[in-house]
């Protein structure tokens, strides 16, 4: 029998009562029925509301941060948190080409150009020391502005993303910024709960930006969050998030050119309710993690991804490595998810698809080798109650 067909009924045996288990399911056991009628009964379900202020204070109090402001998507949170540091058109933006295609459009919406760096297979997020070898090779830095030597370009900030909620290493990370005079920006979509030696993932960018899509840790239907201890970015991130208007009891007023990014209020409802149980969330994950470790730990080239030392992660995503050599991925995705366990292999690197082949990069073997060997099973919360 394959040792798929084998993990396959292992896993089964976690959940038995299900026959089909999905990648990332939400749970809503606490009060989000009642918060979101509320926002029915009350006619309250869009543009105004309480639970857009309530969300955010949760959420800032949460992840350690002085402000948040709610949006739309995780993808139009990093848009907002680029322009908000000031990313012009033509600069570079330094990020993992391991990630989710939101990062790489999220810089291109600004005019910018990504500039794809490795990952490490300890985090498997950005490396600091490859990057801090890679820009030493092909930046200068001019009137402590990094410009890269090759293109003539500002690179201008970096983006690391802390992949299924493990934080990349930020000390090392941090210094690197330092030494380049890069703004960092987190990209903390996944990372929800994750903390870096004790202090939130999320609060060590001058922005960042998180993500409350479907399948994330907690869920608003559809959403984001822009988080920053800056209280004049927070500020503008508001403003350029609620059209640019100018406050005004009637008139119409707008000084700049503004998004309509404002996260409604019947998804605030959703999202507070569900940030109330993020803990049990956390614990349960954290609790999945050890049972695939009892299953996946008797078969040779497989192994199941721990967090790093420095992180507290909340586990977004479980994620199983295979070692390439002595089994096949395609073979474990058929055969998983054929039979029931919904399973993924992690994004195609950003710098093979057709909008970003031609953008600058590193060497990127580190994340050409992981993408060969990631499988992500399945990681709802209940699963590991
Ligand atoms: C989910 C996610 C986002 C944002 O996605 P939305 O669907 O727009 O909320 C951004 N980056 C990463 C890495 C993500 O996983």
């Amino acid at each position: 029998m394959s040792i798929w067909v084998e993990i396959a009924e292992k896993i089964k045996q976690i959940y038995p009562s299900k026959d089909f288990l999905p990648l990332h399911e939400p749970t809503f056991l606490g009060n989000e029925i009642p918060y979101v009628n509320e926002c029915i009964e009350t006619g309250w379900v869009s543009s105004v509301g309480k639970y857009v202020n309530k969300f955010e204070d949760s959420l800032a109090d949460y992840a350690g941060v002085k402000r948040a402001v709610a949006v739309v998507n995780g993808t139009a949170a990093l848009h907002i948190a680029l322009k908000t540091v000031g990313i012009q058109p033509n600069d570079e933006i330094l990020i993992p080409s391991l990630t989710f295609i939101a990062t790489g459009n999220a810089v291109s919406y600004c005019g910018a150009t990504p500039h794809f760096v490795d990952v490490s297979k300890t985090t498997l997020g950005i490396d600091p020391k490859k990057l801090k070898d890679y820009l030493n090779e092909i930046s200068i830095l001019k009137n402590n502005v990094c410009i890269n030597k090759f293109t003539g370009k500002v690179i201008r900030a970096i983006v690391p993303m802390h992949t299924f909620g493990h934080s990349v290493d930020l000390d090392h990370l941090i210094e690197v910024c330092e030494q380049y005079n890069l703004i960092l920006i987190e990209d903390a979509a996944e990372s929800l709960g994750t903390y870096y030696k004790g202090k939130h993932t999320g609060s060590f960018g001058k922005v960042s930006a998180m993500s409350f899509n479907g399948n994330k840790i907690v869920t608003t239907g559809g959403g984001g969050a822009i988080l920053t201890n800056d209280e004049k970015l927070a500020d503008y991130a508001k403003h350029l998030t609620t059209t640019a208007k100018v406050p005004h009891p009637w008139k119409y007023e707008h000084d700049d050119i503004g998004y309509n990014y404002r996260m409604p209020n019947i998804n605030a409802a959703l999202g507070l309710a569900q940030l109330e149980k993020l803990d049990s969330f956390i614990q349960n994950k954290r609790n999945l993690v050890n049972k695939y470790i009892e299953i996946i730990e008797n078969y040779s080239g497989i192994e199941i991804f721990i967090e790093p030392s420095f992180s507290k992660s909340n586990y977004w995503l479980q994620t199983i490595l295979i070692d390439d050599q002595q089994h096949s991925i395609e073979n474990a995705l058929e055969i998983l998810n054929q039979l029931g366990i919904m399973s993924r292999p992690a994004w195609t690197p950003l710098h093979k698809l057709a909008p970003y082949k031609n953008c600058p990069k590193s060497d990127l073997s580190v994340t050409e080798k992981l993408f060969k060997q990631i499988v992500n099973i399945p990681s709802s919360p209940y699963l590991g109650e």
